[in-house]
C-alpha cells in the first residue's frame, strides 16, 4: 500500500464544520452519486478537469493568449456571448494538459486534481497544523467520496494518526463495503448523510438508491463500536426537510450508541455556478429552498429529544 496517490482537489486549512477541533480538510476528487444539489461539483469525475469561469476572462480582444497555447484545439469564441467576447471550452476535444492555465493573466481557468503522495498532502497540513493538537483537531477526508479512494484514503489517516493528529471522513456511504473495512480502522470520526430514506426518491436525485447506504452504515456502527459517528442532512424544502425525515433517521441510528449526534445542514447555493465551470449541465430538476427558521428548529428540537442533551450521556 506504501507510495499510493491520490486524486486531490484541494487542501484547506483551519476549518471549524468538519470534525472536532480546527482541521485541514483534504477534498478527493470522485463521487459514486450525483445530487442534485451538489455544491462541489469539480469533485464529481474522478478524474483530473479543467475549470472555466468565463465571468473572468477579459475577451479575446484585450488577451487571447489560452487560445494561441492549447495544443487541441480545445478553445474557441462563444458564439453565444456576443461580440468576439468569451471562450468556450469544447470538452470533447480538452486533453487536461492545462497549459491555458498559468497563461491566463485573469485566473479565467482551474485546475482541478492534482495526484500527491501520503507525504506530499502530511507535508501541507503538517505546516499549518501549530493549533491542532491544542483543539483535539486534525485531518479530515472529505470529496467527492474519499471512500473512492480507500486505499490512498487509509495510508494517509494512518500517516496522521501516527503523528498524533485525530482522523475523520465525511463519506456518503454509497461505496462497496471493503472500502469501510479499509479505512475505518484509521478512523476516529466519521460524519456520514443520510439524504432522503425512499429508494425511489433517491435514486431521482442522487442516482443511487439508499438501500445499500443504509446497510453499509448499520453495518458500520457495529464492526466498529470505536469510531464516533456523527449523522448528517443537507435539509432541503421539498426533499427531505420534514418530521418524516428526521424521525426516519433518528429510528436508525436510536440503538447505535456510536452515534453522537445528528446534524442538519440548511442548503446553500454556492456551488451552483461551478457547475457550468466544470461542463455539467446543473441537475437541478426541483425548487430547493433552505428550511425557514421555525422548521430548523422543530426539527433539531426533536434530534435534541431523541439524544436527551440535558443528560451527561446518551
Ligand atoms: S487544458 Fe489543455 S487541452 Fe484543455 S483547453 Fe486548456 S490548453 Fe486546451
Ligand atoms: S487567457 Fe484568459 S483572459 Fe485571455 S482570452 Fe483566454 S480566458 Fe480570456
Amino acid at each position: 500500500m506504501a507510495g499510493t496517490r491520490g486524486l486531490v482537489t484541494q487542501i484547506q486549512h483551519f476549518c471549524i464544520h468538519d470534525g472536532p477541533g480546527i482541521r485541514s480538510v483534504v477534498f478527493l476528487k470522485g463521487c459514486t452519486l450525483r445530487c442534485a444539489w451538489c455544491c462541489n461539483p469539480e469533485n464529481m469525475l474522478a478524474r483530473q478537469e479543467l475549470g472555466m469561469n468565463p465571468g473572468r476572462c477579459i475577451g479575446v480582444n484585450q488577451c487571447g493568449r489560452c487560445l494561441e497555447i492549447c495544443p487541441e484545439k480545445a478553445l474557441r469564441l462563444d458564439a453565444t456571448a456576443g461580440v468576439d467576447t468569451k471562450i468556450h471550452v469544447d470538452r470533447e476535444r480538452c486533453s487536461s494538459c492545462f497549459s491555458c492555465v498559468p497563461v491566463c493573466p485573469a485566473k479565467s481557468f482551474t485546475q482541478y486534481g492534482k495526484w500527491m503522495s501520503v507525504e506530499e498532502v502530511l507535508d501541507a497540513i503538517q505546516k499549518e497544523s501549530v493549533f491542532y493538537a491544542e483543539s483535539e483537531g486534525g485531518v479530515t477526508l472529505s470529496g467527492g467520496e474519499c471512500l473512492m479512494q480507500a486505499d490512498f484514503s487509509a495510508e494517509l489517516l494512518a500517516a496522521a494518526r501516527s503523528m498524533g493528529f485525530s482522523t475523520a471522513i465525511e463519506t456518503a456511504g454509497n461505496v462497496p463495503w471493503e472500502s469501510f473495512e479499509k479505512v475505518l480502522p484509521y478512523t476516529d470520526v466519521v460524519m456520514h448523510d443520510y439524504k432522503c430514506l425512499d429508494d425511489e426518491r433517491h435514486k431521482k436525485l442522487t442516482g443511487a438508491p439508499v438501500t445499500p447506504i443504509i446497510a453499509n452504515f448499520r453495518k458500520a456502527y457495529e464492526k466498529f463500536p470505536n469510531v464516533r459517528f456523527i449523522a448528517r442532512t443537507p435539509l432541503i424544502v421539498g426533499v427531505n426537510a420534514t418530521v418524516e425525515h428526521v424521525k426516519g433517521v433518528l429510528d436508525i441510528i436510536r440503538n447505535a450508541p456510536n452515534v453522537k449526534d445528528f446534524e442538519l445542514l440548511p442548503f446553500h447555493e454556492l456551488g451552483v455556478s461551478k457547475w457550468t465551470y466544470v461542463g455539467h449541465a446543473p441537475r437541478l430538476p426541483f425548487h430547493f429552498e433552505k428550511p425557514d427558521t421555525s422548521l430548523l428548529t422543530q426539527l433539531r428540537t426533536l434530534i435534541d429529544n431523541s439524544f436527551g442533551r440535558n443528560s451527561p450521556e446518551r
